[in-house]
């Protein structure tokens, strides 16, 4: 994976653990106050956030490898830590704004918190199944 760097997001993830597993992202989730549930999304759509009277709240794709649910639950939580005030606003307005900035500087976020096991089982997703696809047009997709 190919990030071009992002200083700030690099600076802001030093405060936060390495993660090696699943559960250490749930944990990391609880301690921000953001719920996070597993559902069957389909095939396009990887996570997303929302935001509820009770919170911020994150779906991920049940149908992911465990690694990719990981990856996707930090890039949304990025959303939520650090573009959570604006994004609602940007939507109502239906203003043109750069969700590929966004979108890049959550996985940064993502990738610079995933421990070394959880990064290797990533990159080399199995042959059959499907998995993760960079190329799905889910990120366009409102807040993906
Ligand atoms: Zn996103």
């Amino acid at each position: 994976m190919d990030f071009p760097p992002i200083p700030h997001i690099a600076k802001k993830a030093k405060d936060f653990p390495t993660i090696h597993s699943l559960d250490e992202a749930l944990v990391l989730a609880e301690s921000l106050g953001v719920k996070v549930d597993f559902f069957d999304l389909g095939e396009e759509l990887q996570g997303v956030f929302v935001e509820l009277h009770s919170g911020p709240r994150i779906a991920v794709n049940e149908r992911l490898r465990d690694c990719e649910k990981v990856q996707v639950l930090l890039h949304e939580l990025a959303h939520v830590l650090f573009h959570y005030d604006h994004c609602f606003l940007n939507y109502r307005l239906g203003a043109e704004f750069d969700y590929r900035r966004e979108e890049r500087e959550a996985d940064c976020f993502a990738w610079l918190l995933m421990g070394e096991g959880l990064r290797e089982d990533y990159l080399n997703p199995p042959e059959e199944g499907w998995g993760y696809s960079r190329e799905s047009g889910a990120e366009d997709s409102l807040y993906g």
